[in-house]
């Protein structure tokens, strides 16, 4: 097994935040086989588990992980199309596949466009944008439950896909390869469609920062961004984490920051918008490891230590 994993690896490298600190253990597999053996690993060894796409959409601890981080990414990758269908493995970048099937006129996922995850991270988290999502376009996947090591195909209506949730998310299941399903579209026009929502996106989001995303979930009826700006959170900063001047439903890594500042700053947003509109903004972000605070909740406001923090 050693030969299939590292050990102390340091996460921080291989997430998009550029935060947290080492794996016990980590592996890159390759094909099914390498997998079911890490997992007959991690069993042997009682290793709790972490599944990681490109980390983008994730928050992992300053203490690194205590257990066997699989990195299902590019190792996992591979692309097969049947005319309007596309056959992918989960480390597939899901931008790729976009690019892809833009060029060959496919159409329906061409607003996820940017999304810079992989096609198993975003079925897990039923990635979407612009009124679109990965159900849209999603017939099956073929997932591996660790629990038993058995291999089954799921269809989408199974999949329990919400927003920014699935079944996959709710039992920790392992996303091996998706199928989708497109339609006809003339070419040029999905081409505009995908410039113009990169466009956007690097017009809007903080890109030029390591980042996860949106830290927030959308609220019913409102936006996560909108409320942190009417709190005049932009530039709140703590140690080298800050929310972006941007867009405030980002957080930004200037270069040394911490997973504990990203905490204390997400603490910080929840109580400050709380308590000016009644409104508890849900983290979209995954926090992976130890953290040494919890998630603030208002009845426990009152027993959260004020940290210190700048206001910038
Ligand atoms: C700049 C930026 C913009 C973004 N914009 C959007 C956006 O518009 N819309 C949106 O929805 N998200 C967005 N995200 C968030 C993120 O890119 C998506 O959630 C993406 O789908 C995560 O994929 P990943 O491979 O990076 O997953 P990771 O971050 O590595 O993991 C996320 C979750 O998925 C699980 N997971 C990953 N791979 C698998 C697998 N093979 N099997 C089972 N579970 C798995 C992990 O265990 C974890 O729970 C953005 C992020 C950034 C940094």
């Amino acid at each position: 097994m050693m030969n299939l994993t590292v050990s102390n690896y340091p996460l921080g490298k291989i997430n998009t935040f550029k935060i947290g600190g080492c794996a016990k253990f980590f592996a890159q597999p390759s094909s099914q086989k390498q997998l079911l053996k890490l997992l007959g690993f991690a069993k042997e060894k009682n290793l709790p588990l972490l599944v990681m796409g490109k980390g983008s959409n994730l928050l992992l601890s300053d203490k690194g992980w205590d257990g066997l981080v699989l990195n299902i990414s590019s190792f996992f990758s591979d692309l097969k199309w049947e005319k309007m269908h596309a056959h992918c493995l989960s480390g597939m970048s899901l931008d790729k596949l976009i690019s892809e099937a833009v060029k060959k006129g496919c159409s329906g996922l061409e607003y996820l466009s940017g999304i810079p995850g992989t096609v198993g991270g975003a079925v897990a988290m039923n990635a979407g944008a612009y009124d679109s999502c990965i159900a849209h376009s999603l017939i099956s996947v073929r997932v591996l439950d660790p629990a038993t090591a058995e291999v089954s195909c799921v269809d989408r209506d199974e999949l329990e896909l919400g927003y920014r949730t699935s079944l996959v998310k709710k039992n920790g299941l392992i996303v091996l390869s998706a199928k989708f399903r497109f339609s006809l579209c003339d070419t040029a026009k999905l081409a505009a469609v995908r410039k113009d929502v990169l466009k956007r996106r690097k017009e809007k989001q903080p890109l030029e920062l390591p980042n996860c995303g949106s830290v927030f979930k959308r609220p019913h009826g409102n936006y996560a961004g909108t409320l942190i700006e009417k709190c005049s959170l932009k530039g709140y900063r703590c140690g080298d984490v800050e929310i972006s001047s941007k867009h405030a439903n980002f957080i930004v890594n200037r270069g040394n920051g911490k997973a504990e500042d990203v905490l204390r700053v997400i603490n910080h947003v929840r109580r400050t918008v709380y308590e000016k509109f009644g409104i508890l903004l849900e983290p979209e972000v995954i926090f992976a490891g130890e953290f040494s605070q919890s998630l603030y909740v208002p009845d426990a406001g009152l027993k959260v230590k004020e940290e210190k923090c700048n206001e910038s």
